[in-house]
């Protein structure tokens, strides 16, 4: 198979990524074997490759919002046949046992592992995952409308859940990146008003086009004190203007898994009133299920770029230059091609 491989961390701009040829790999136990179609990138394949994220197994293949048909079934395996469409996301493996794990909370599970950090991933032909940590995909999405999904998707449905957004509320989204644009569909659907605060002027545009509500360069000019809101940016200065938009009573969820520092804040001025910080930590396999299945009712329509597999790199310095609107997305088959 083709793959592009990380050997050693490195800036991105360095074209760290390598393109190498590499036996297909076999399923074990419990595994299934993926023909990819299709990989979304993500920050964290950023946070990964740059070592943000300690450094776990190298030389690794990165990507973990995959879409793929099942081509191989290791043993043991009952709910996956050949031929399946299925997704991977970034979790793919919890311990079950843990207290975290026995309470339905298998996102902090002690003994997690994640696609694309400990386990190669869908920067490549041909991957390689536990039948149990496999998405059905729903037939409403295509496989380029399914593969942001799979992380941005799950992730911002996960915050969405945490910021604890009324039916009909405010939402304030800081950061208009892949997730923000798909939870500002799933949060129109259910009846609510968005507000976002952005940077870049191509990802002000494309939340207009879209219907928020509301659309500014700068956290501070949020017009309206705000139910929810949800701060993607993995920067911690727009912590305290977000948490002075909130209303009374109101919850901000982060959902970065990386985020700089945080300033110091008058407790009077952003905290008090019953106003709520929740970080977001990975997902479960049902926030997956639910998301895929809200998102089909929406349906949920991601903005795609895509890009040729040997172009990783250059994909992923597009992504951290803010030049991608919506999901960039690694695209290795299509229809009517020879696979
Ligand atoms: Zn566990
Ligand atoms: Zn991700």
């Amino acid at each position: 198979m083709k793959a592009m491989v990380l050997e050693e961390i490195a800036p991105i701009g360095t074209s760290p990524l390598k393109p190498v040829e590499l036996p297909d790999p076999q399923p074990g136990p419990g595994e299934v074997r993926l023909a990819v179609r299709c990989c979304a990138i993500c920050r964290t394949d950023l946070h990964v490759i740059e070592g943000e994220l300690p450094r776990e197994k190298l030389p690794i293949i990165p990507g973990h919002q995959i879409v793929g048909v099942v081509d191989k079934v290791g043993p043991g395996c009952r709910r996956l046949e050949v031929g399946r469409r299925v997704g991977v996301a970034w979790l793919r493996h919890t311990c079950g046992e843990c207290s975290f794990c026995a309470a339905g909370r298998e996102n902090l599970c002690e003994y997690s592992r994640f696609t694309g950090y400990h386990a190669d991933g869908g920067y490549a032909d041909r991957t390689v995952v536990p039948e149990d940590y496999a998405y059905e995909i729903p037939a409403a999405f295509d496989d380029l409308s399914a593969a942001p999904l799979l992380c941005a998707g799950i992730i911002g449905y996960r915050a969405l859940k945490r910021s604890r957004l009324p039916n009909g509320g405010r939402l304030g989204i800081y950061g208009f990146g892949s997730s923000a644009h798909v939870v500002l569909q799933i949060a129109q659907h259910r009846g609510c008003e968005v507000y976002v605060a952005t940077r870049g002027e191509k990802h002000r545009e494309l939340a207009r086009r879209m219907g928020a509500a509301w659309v500014g360069q700068n956290a501070e000019d949020m017009p309206v004190k705000v139910d929810s809101a949800i701060v993607f940016a993995p920067a911690g200065e727009l912590v305290p203007p977000a948490l002075a938009a909130l209303q009374k009573g109101g919850t901000l969820a982060l959902a970065g898994i990386y985020m700089t520092p945080i300033p110091e804040m008058d407790y009077e001025k952003y905290v008090f009133y019953e106003r709520n910080i929740h970080s977001v930590t990975a997902n479960t396999r049902a926030d997956g299920r639910q998301l895929l299945a809200e998102a089909a009712r929406v349906p949920v329509r991601p903005h795609t770029t895509t890009y040729p597999l040997a172009d990783a790199n250059r994909a992923l310095q597009d992504l951290k230059n803010d030049r991608i609107n919506g999901t960039g997305v690694l695209v290795m088959w299509r229809r009517g091609s020879d696979r």
